[in-house]
């Protein structure tokens, strides 16, 4: 690792106010990305701005809307949560599968999002729910928060305080691992409304985190799995590397997007 400062901030305005004065310092969640990045040298900050210590950036509650997650809600604590469990509980599902325990004690909802791995979990749920995104500036819709690979809306200092989800009638996420990592080798996360379906795929797509807008449609007006069945996904967009071809993963989004639906048709 490089040498760099530590800042520990008791107020959002005092670490807003250190990342604005030095463009190369970063906050710092539970570390589960940031950590290993400085350790392989691929990060240098300046400094960390350690978020742990902010009064109201953590927590569950619920909101006239559905739920409202603090950016520095642990995974553990969402998959745990019986307020999650009753109002979204394919969240609490999801959460539950990330990494394993000692990632899901430290890991966080807004590092993830901000950090915007193609591979994680929660930006499947963020965009499928079309929940939006708080920052100490501003709200963002999932729809305009990701932007490719590993990169979103979030501008240079910008501090993700909460997510705002919304309820909605039936959701559930299936899951197809990577077994070393256990990052999503396709992740599909199914939400219904009484307007539409939404179904958001991560793990397999070459610039992160999509919509599969004709499962969505499809599924809108026949909520049952043989309509995915019939569905093929055009791999020409899915990634391909040592753990897959982009036909291998679009078989796999199929599948998973089946089994999404079958748990909760
Ligand atoms: C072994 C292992 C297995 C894992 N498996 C999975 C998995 O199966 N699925 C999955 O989804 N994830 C997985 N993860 C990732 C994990 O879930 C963490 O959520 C993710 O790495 C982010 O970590 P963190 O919350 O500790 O953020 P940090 O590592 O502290 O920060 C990550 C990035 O986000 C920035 N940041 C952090 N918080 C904020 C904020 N509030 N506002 C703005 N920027 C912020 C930081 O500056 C940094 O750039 C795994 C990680 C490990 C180490």
């Amino acid at each position: 690792m490089f040498a760099f400062d530590y800042q520990r901030p008791a107020q959002i305005a005092d670490a807003v106010a250190a990342l604005a004065a030095d463009p190369e310092a970063k906050p710092l969640a539970g570390g589960q990305t940031l950590l290993p990045t400085l350790k392989q040298r691929l990060a240098q900050p300046s400094a960390l701005v350690d978020l742990s210590r902010i009064p109201g950036l953590s927590g569950i509650s619920a909101i006239p809307e559905g739920l409202s997650i603090g950016a520095m809600t642990r995974h553990a604590e969402v998959a745990r949560s019986a307020l999650v469990r009753t109002t979204i509980p394919a969240l609490a599902d999801l959460a539950g599968m990330i990494g394993d325990t000692a990632v899901r004690n430290r890991g966080t909802l807004g590092g993830s999002l901000a950090n915007d791995d193609p591979t994680a979990d929660y930006p499947a749920a963020v965009l499928a729910l079309n929940a939006t995104v708080v920052t100490d500036r501003r709200s963002i819709a999932a729809d305009d928060f990701f932007r490719g690979l590993f990169e979103t809306a979030l501008k240079e200092g910008e501090i993700i305080t909460r997510v705002d989800f919304p309820k909605v009638e039936k959701a559930a996420y299936a899951k197809f691992r990577n077994p070393a990592s256990r990052y999503a080798m396709a992740g599909v996360f199914v939400a219904k409304t009484a307007a539409e379906v939404r179904v958001a795929v991560t793990g397999a797509g070459q610039s992160g985190v999509f919509l599969w807008e004709e499962a969505g449609s499809v599924l809108t007006s026949d909520f049952s799995p043989q309509a995915v069945a019939d569905l093929s996904l055009d791999p020409s967009d899915l990634m391909s590397d040592l753990h897959g071809s982009a036909e291998y993963r679009a078989q796999l989004v199929k599948v998973m997007a089946k089994r999404a639906v079958a748990s909760i048709a």
